[in-house]
């Protein structure tokens, strides 16, 4: 009998999950898009805006080329537009709206890219830094991360003004010139202006999610994932010290063997998994549209829970929405074979899920490592605190998501932890609705060519991400 009534609330609350998502949205017309879109954003893969954390290293004609390329390219955005060279290159526009009690939109992305790693070139099928154009792809460095968000929003923008449109409300558009190196001059600097100003912002839009082509385990359709959080950063370093002298004559444990066993109870004591925020509300944007298993499943998670965390866990990328992740990266400890080391040290790179901190990690890792003569630094300035999770019932959300469906009719929509770090994080004291989406199909496969080699989007996707961006100011 209650067994019998068990599973009939299980049922029942199966039944009650409805859809989240937004139907009855009308496909965005049919516009053609111009190739030269494709010229634009070819001709800007050319630059090599390659960002270092040492100024002295950066290649400065190159950021000055971008932006001037910009100005030339884009007449009506850098004419009809109020533009501030922010810190010289971050590029700053203001798009004024008719109505101005209506709060102003941001659209962020940056055009700095990652350096090619050296000796990888030659695995590359179109050389990094040509632009090359071939079987219906862009190929190089930032046509995925994140020329691709600048030079849209710019085409979409440019294309607006020729049309002779005007947004209801103010849009701010944000570029910066050093994301891959923490963004303290440009999206920093920018939020300081905007902070100043004293402007409160409806929403932000930033680089972070995007559709996932493949979809996901027991769901295997297109996913749009729209981040409404992303984790926080930091990186430890621990640092055994022993005596030095001879290898003849060693302790019973060295330094490096304090140190290996602080490493070893860390990675077996990982930060313990939470269904909680961001990586639930995907589950209550996806569970529904599952396959009836599934389904009940997610509708029935007060009991499901450990079943689910524990299929999720399974792959990396599911364990990391799960937990404040732990990755040693350095080791470095010994001089000589026959000579007892001194130092020994480890950086170990945390992401931090949201409702941890930096100073609840510090705290864990000195309670599972246990040992009180290994010292705890945190390196560079500081780690980077998680951020707020973004309301899903906000006018951005609705906007976004019903962009989403306008030009991806096929897709569903899902809010989704970051699991990186972006540049919308300076931003988190002008707008509690910060949300990060990238309008782009990718498999699995495909994810690997962020930072990674062959990186490349092709002209539909391209044309495609445009298009988005057209919609959604449109939609004001
Ligand atoms: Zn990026």
């Amino acid at each position: 009998m209650i067994i019998l009534g068990l599973f009939g609330v299980l049922v029942l609350n199966t039944f009650r999950s409805q859809s989240k998502q937004l139907s009855g949205v009308k496909k965005a017309g049919e516009i053609i898009i111009s190739d030269s879109v494709i010229t634009h954003l070819s001709d800007v893969i050319k630059l090599r805006t390659v960002s270092n954390s040492d100024p002295t290293m950066i290649d400065s004609a190159q950021f000055q080329k971008f932006t001037d390329y910009v100005a030339q390219a884009f007449p009506l955005v850098q004419n009809r537009l109020e533009m501030e060279n922010v810190n010289t290159y971050a590029l700053f526009y203001e798009w004024k709206g008719k109505n101005p009690s209506l709060k102003p939109v941001l659209l962020m992305g940056h055009f700095d890219v990652v350096p090619v790693i050296q000796g990888t070139e030659r695995l590359w099928e179109h050389k990094p830094f040509d632009g090359e154009i071939a079987n219906g792809f862009v190929y190089g460095r930032g046509t995925l991360d994140d020329k691709t968000t600048v030079i849209g929003v710019l085409e979409a923008v440019e294309y607006l003004l020729k049309e002779g449109f005007q947004p209801e409300r103010t849009f701010y558009l944000a570029f910066g010139h050093d994301e891959e190196v923490l963004g303290k001059y440009g999206a920093k600097e920018i939020a300081s202006i905007l902070a100043k100003r004293k402007v409160e912002l409806e929403y932000v839009l930033d680089e972070g999610g995007m559709i996932k082509q493949d979809g996901i385990e027991g769901l295997k359709k297109p996913i749009a994932m729209v981040g409404v959080a992303e984790k926080g950063y930091v990186t430890l370093q621990l640092t055994a010290t022993g005596e030095g002298g001879h290898s003849s004559m060693p302790p019973p444990q060295t330094s490096i063997g304090d140190l290996a066993e602080a490493i070893d109870r860390l990675q077996k004591h990982p930060f313990p998994y939470r269904l909680e925020g961001a990586a639930a509300y995907m589950l209550d944007y996806l569970g529904p549209e599952m396959p009836f298993a599934n389904k009940m499943a997610m509708a029935n998670r007060w009991l499901m829970k450990p079943v689910i965390i524990s299929s999720l866990s399974k792959s990396n990328s599911g364990s990391a929405m799960l937990h404040t992740t732990t990755a040693p990266t350095i080791l470095d400890a010994g001089l000589k074979e026959n000579v007892l080391p001194i130092d020994a040290t480890a950086k170990i790179n945390f992401r931090i899920l949201p409702g941890d901190s930096v100073a609840g990690v510090i705290k864990y890792v000195k309670k599972v490592i246990k040992n009180d003569s290994i010292k705890v630094d945190i390196v560079g300035e500081s780690g980077t605190d998680p951020s707020f999770i973004s309301d899903t019932t906000s006018l951005g959300f609705r906007m976004i998501h019903t962009t989403i469906k306008s030009c991806f009719p096929d897709v569903l929509v899902a809010p989704y932890l970051v699991v990186g770090a972006t540049d919308s994080r300076h931003f988190k004291n002008l707008s509690c609705n910060i949300y990060r989406f990238m309008p782009v199909r990718f498999t699995d496969e495909d994810i690997k060519r962020f930072h990674g080699t062959n990186e490349r989007i092709s002209i539909e996707d391209f044309k495609n991400v445009v298009r988005f961006y057209m919609e959604l100011i449109s939609r004001g």
